[in-house]
């Protein structure tokens, strides 16, 4: 565990929490101030567990947690909030997207993104492994139960808390998701990652979720911040070469769906399937389901903004999508 100050003496701890189940190793939390908290973690006996533990070692006591702030809805960083909320009652910030988003209902989030998926040529057998195996499926319970319970307050861009934590709008990785930036420092949840690249995937609350996240990155570029704290790995001590990094990458991944469109029509479901992603699976059927789901969501995220800039666009035949180049 790590404690760092930010230059102004604002005490900073890193608490690393694991995830059991989830396929992936650990969710980094902050504690800001010995009183703030960002992001919850995740809805675990273990994670739980070890939170506790980890701020003890730091003489932090679970009810001197004053505030949760939230960087977005995904499972690991918001599904413990409504176990911290019974046992001491702190506030709790999330943009204010992500609490419309939240209010209409996670699993209709969901929902809705696999109807699109049939849509663009997804088998439904598929489909069903794809929601038994989704995260926010595993607790939709939680989700439309405890954590509808938590009266958030909702931020947005340029909100201050407490006058010295900055809201910092970062769509993108989801459709509300928000950084927080304080003195230099950005804590960036998942819109900034240091190893893996951010998800951005289709949904129904972002016209061009791509557009989103690569607007996200420039943003990030514009504030030249000190370092990120990122959601996972480790601190990113050089912010505008990573986020420079990420833009390059979409851009080549939108280079290499427009080859495969430059040669034939594809629906969503093929196109996946030809990309090359960077990943330890040979081939697609070695894809665990919830990994299938980002994969698809991300293609079709990338073909949205091919078609915002005017090179491919979309026919319907028998009832599914095909995408074609518009340059062929
Ligand atoms: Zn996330």
């Amino acid at each position: 565990m790590k404690c760092f100050y930010v230059y102004k003496m604002v005490k900073i701890d890193l608490v690393k929490i694991p995830l059991p189940g989830l396929g992936i190793d650990k969710v980094n939390l902050y504690v800001v101030e010995n009183k703030y908290l960002i992001d919850a973690g995740f809805y675990n006996i273990v994670s739980f567990h070890e939170l506790i533990r980890k701020l003890r070692s730091i003489n932090i006591r679970l009810c001197d947690i004053e505030a949760v702030l939230i960087t977005h809805f995904h499972v690991d960083h918001l599904s413990l909030a409504p176990v911290l909320k019974d046992f001491c009652e702190p506030d709790f910030y999330i943009g204010d997207i992500e609490l419309k988003l939240l209010r209409d209902g996670a699993d209709l989030f969901v929902k809705n993104i696999l109807e699109e998926f049939i849509r663009q040529g997804v088998p439904e057998t598929e489909i069903k492994r794809i929601v038994d195996s989704h995260p926010v499926m595993r607790l939709a319970e939680i989700y439309k139960r405890d954590i509808k319970e938590i009266s958030f307050k909702n931020v947005s861009d340029g909100d201050e808390i407490d006058n010295f934590i900055e809201v910092v709008s970062t769509p993108g990785h989801t459709p509300g998701s928000v950084s927080y930036k304080i003195e230099d420092f950005i804590f960036s949840g998942d819109s900034v990652l240091p190893t893996i690249t951010p998800s951005v995937i289709y949904n129904r609350y972002s016209e061009n979720p791509l557009k989103d996240h690569l607007n996200t990155l420039r943003k990030i570029i514009s504030i030249n911040p000190k370092a990120i704290y990122p959601g996972h790995g480790d601190v990113i001590n050089d912010p505008v070469s990573r986020a420079e990094e990420l833009i390059k990458f979409h851009k080549n991944r939108l280079e290499e769906i427009l080859k495969f469109l430059n040669r034939n029509d594809y629906s969503l479901y093929e196109i996946t399937k030809l990309i090359k992603w960077r990943v330890r699976y040979n081939i697609w059927e070695e894809f665990p389901y919830p990994e299938r789901f980002f994969a698809l969501g991300e293609a079709l995220a990338h073909l949205i903004y091919l078609r915002s800039e005017g090179l491919v666009d979309y026919y319907e035949k028998n009832g599914m999508i095909y995408w074609y180049s518009k340059a062929r």
